[in-house]
C-alpha cells in the first residue's frame, strides 16, 4: 500500500455499486466505485455504513475480494437470515446506489506478494473471501509462491468463486484448491460429509519444517479449531493468523 494511502484510511467515503455478480442463491459480490480509494492490500477489509432518511446509520465489516484496481473495491456480502444489513445488500442495494466505506482496515491479516514463504488459506463459508483476494494477488502478481487452499463448505453449491477456483485451480502453477463439505457432498465424492479435521489439514496443508504463512478465516469457531489444529500440528502460532467473521453490528 503506497504512502499516501495512510492518512485517508480512516476518512468515510461515498461509495457506489458500479455491479453486481450472484456468487451464490445466498451470496452476492458487489463491485464498488470509491472515489479517491487509496489502495489495500489482500486480506484487508473496510467498514461500510448505511444511513436511513431518518438518519439512522448501521455499520459492518467486509473483506475486499480482489487486490487493488483503482478506485474499484469488490466485496462479496452473505445473507445472514434476519440480518440488519447483509439482506438489504443483497437483495435492495442497486447500481448507482450510494453507501458509505471506510478503510482499508487490518494490518496483519495481509498477503504480501514480495513474501517467499508457502501459504496455507483456510477458509469457512464466507471466509473464503479476503483469501480469494490473496489468490487472485498472486496471480496478479505473476507470483510462483506454492499456495494451497482448504475451503470448507456446506454443499457444493455454496462455493463462491466456484468456476474462477476451477480455472485457477488449473492454470494457476502451484496453486492447489481442496474442498471439505460438511453437509453435501458431490456425486461420487471419496469422503462423507465432515468438518474440517487434523487428517484434512495434516494432509492438504504444508508440512510445518517449510515454514508456511497460515491465513484461517471464517466464523469464529471454525477458525479456533482449526488454528488450534494448525498448532497440534506444530505450525508456530505467530504464522497462524486468523480473521474471525462475527457479529460487527454497531
Ligand atoms: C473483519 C470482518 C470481515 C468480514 N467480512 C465479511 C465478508 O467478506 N462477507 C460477509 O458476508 N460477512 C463478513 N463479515 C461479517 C459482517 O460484518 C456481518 O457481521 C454480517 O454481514 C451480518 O450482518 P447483518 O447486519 O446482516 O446481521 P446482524 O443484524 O448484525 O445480525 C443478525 C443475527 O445474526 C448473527 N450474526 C451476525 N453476523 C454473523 C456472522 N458473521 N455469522 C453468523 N451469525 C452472525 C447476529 O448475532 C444476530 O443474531 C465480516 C466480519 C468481520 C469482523
Amino acid at each position: 500500500m503506497a504512502r499516501a494511502a495512510v492518512p485517508g484510511r480512516l476518512t468515510w467515503r461515498v461509495a457506489k455499486l458500479a455491479e453486481a455478480r450472484t456468487e451464490t442463491p445466498t451470496a452476492r459480490t458487489l463491485v464498488l466505485d470509491v472515489p479517491g480509494w487509496p489502495g489495500h492490500l489482500a486480506g484487508q477489509h473496510v467498514d461500510v455504513r448505511l444511513t436511513a432518511e431518518d438518519g439512522y446509520t448501521a455499520q459492518r465489516s467486509y473483506s475486499i475480494a480482489a487486490p487493488a484496481d483503482g478506485d474499484r473495491i469488490e466485496l462479496t456480502i452473505q445473507a445472514v437470515p434476519e440480518g440488519e444489513v447483509s439482506p438489504y445488500l443483497i437483495d435492495v442495494y442497486g447500481t448507482g446506489d450510494p453507501v458509505e466505506v471506510r478503510g482499508p482496515v487490518g494490518g496483519w491479516f495481509v498477503w504480501r506478494p514480495t513474501s517467499m514463504d508457502p501459504v496455507l488459506l483456510v477458509a469457512g463459508g464466507s471466509g473464503i473471501v479476503p483469501l480469494m483476494a490473496m489468490i487472485r494477488a498472486r496471480r496478479a502478481a505473476g507470483s510462483r509462491i506454492p499456495f494451497r487452499l482448504i475451503y470448507s463448505v456446506r454443499t457444493p453449491g455454496d462455493v463462491y468463486y466456484a468456476d474462477e477456483l476451477r480455472r485457477r485451480a488449473r492454470d494457476d502453477a502451484g496453486l492447489d484448491v481442496t474442498y471439505a463439505y460438511t453437509r453435501e457432498v458431490p456425486e461420487g465424492w471419496p469422503n462423507p460429509p465432515h468438518r474440517i479435521g487434523v487428517a484434512d489439514v495434516n494432509t492438504n496443508g504444508w508440512p510445518p519444517a517449510l515454514t508456511p504463512d497460515c491465513y484461517v478465516c471464517g466464523p469464529t469457531g471454525f477458525v479456533e479449531a482449526v488454528a488450534d489444529i494448525l498448532v497440534a500440528l506444530g505450525h508456530d502460532p505467530r504464522r497462524v493468523r486468523t480473521e474471525r467473521f462475527g457479529p460487527t453490528g454497531g
